[in-house]
């Protein structure tokens, strides 16, 4: 079942909006690679790109211009927890969206019910400045109160890829199907699975291309374009948080910076540097 919304103010209590199902026998086809060809879908993208004078190492800008346009017929998503990355990707897009006349672009967010209220604040802002971006929700149906009667008050801690599972992955599996085109504003010098993505690659986990036009970015120049182009950012970045994701699970991290690469603030006692929505956990 899908849980989406497309209400501007985030619950917080995991109360859920339910969007009708969409028909997928409906939804344009985009061809799926010969499995067999699996490895060579990066490379055989790129070169389809090339063709088009762009390529893996293409500018972020001309990467989403081209992105939206080649894909415009296609059900397209963003996601996004609202990440300094996220924010400049999203100015990009709002951007050429404008340029080229292109439809609404549909950003979800993943709402785990445990935002900080300064991504609420955030969220807010960028549903105020981006009028051609249409922002939802996506949630799970098990609400705060059921995973503290099914697991205990504190699962984020005994068991932070359960907790993740539960609240970012199921929802994002359970919404995904509807498109055919992932955006998303990872990069490639955030963690060590993310070294080697593609900046356009088949995902057989849910079954999509997945396009990053941020890959090859260093966090010095989204900081850099974020503010040249004076894009709305959450503000705890000012306070020391780096990356910032749910409250129980970010810390502020001493020394650090706008432009610090550093994720440690996230599940700061644990290996864990991943959530499981791109890499498995
Ligand atoms: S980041 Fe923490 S609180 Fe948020 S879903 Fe994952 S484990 Fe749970």
């Amino acid at each position: 079942m899908n849980h989406q919304s497309t209400n501007s103010d985030l619950p917080t209590d995991g109360a859920q909006n339910l969007a009708p199902s969409q028909n997928q026998s409906n939804l344009p086809i985009v061809e799926t690679p010969d499995e067999s060809n699996v490895k060579d879908t990066p490379a055989t993208a790129a070169t389809n790109t090339e063709a088009s004078g762009i390529g893996e190492s293409g500018a972020p800008r001309d990467l989403v211009n081209w992105g939206l346009q080649k894909f415009a017929d296609q059900p397209i998503i963003m996601t996004s927890s609202f990440g300094m990355e996220g924010c400049a990707l999203m100015d990009m897009c709002s951007k050429a969206i404008e340029e080229h006349q292109l439809p609404k672009l549909q950003i979800a967010c993943i709402d785990t019910g445990f935002f900080f209220p300064e991504t609420k604040q955030l969220r807010q802002k960028l549903i105020e400045r981006y009028s051609n971006l249409e922002f939802l929700t996506w949630e799970t149906s098990v609400s705060i109160e059921q995973q503290r009667e099914m697991y205990g008050d504190m699962l984020w801690k005994n068991n932070p890829n359960m907790c993740c599972n539960i609240r970012k992955v199921k929802p994002m599996r359970e919404n995904i199907v509807n498109y055919r085109l992932w955006i998303t504003a990872l990069r490639r010098t955030q963690t060590k699975d993310r070294s080697d993505i593609s900046v356009l690659a088949w995902d057989w986990r849910y079954e999509l291309m997945k396009f990053c036009p941020l890959a090859t970015w260093t966090r010095a120049q989204v900081w850099d374009y974020i503010q040249e182009n004076k894009v709305p950012f959450n503000q705890l970045h000012l306070q020391n948080y780096p990356s910032v994701s749910c409250f129980h699970c970010t810390r502020a991290v001493p020394g650090s910076n706008p432009q610090s690469e550093i994720r440690k603030g996230r599940w700061a006692d644990s290996d864990k540097d991943e959530c499981g929505l791109h890499f498995s956990i």
